[in-house]
């Protein structure tokens, strides 16, 4: 039973660490094609080379598919 609660224990730590290097992470700007997009508050997304503003996930841009940003941009 110890064994099993340390290995999940783990596991957690990961994940945490996926999510926070994540939302330091840049991205790819649909617009202009730079990796310039970095996360400017929850859920809100800005390049930092053409301004452009996206909504996306709160952790990291696309949610699923890039839906999120296909509707920003009115490609929908
Ligand atoms: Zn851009």
């Amino acid at each position: 039973m110890s064994n099993f609660g340390i290995r999940y224990g783990v596991s957690l730590r990961k994940r945490y660490l996926a999510v926070k290097a994540d939302k330091q992470r840049r991205y790819k700007c649909d617009l202009c094609g730079k990796e310039a997009v970095k996360r400017e508050g929850n859920a809100i997304w800005r390049c930092r080379h053409c301004n452009a503003t996206f909504a996306g996930g709160a952790y990291t841009l696309k949610t699923s598919a890039g839906e999120t940003v296909s509707r920003i941009l009115g490609k929908e």
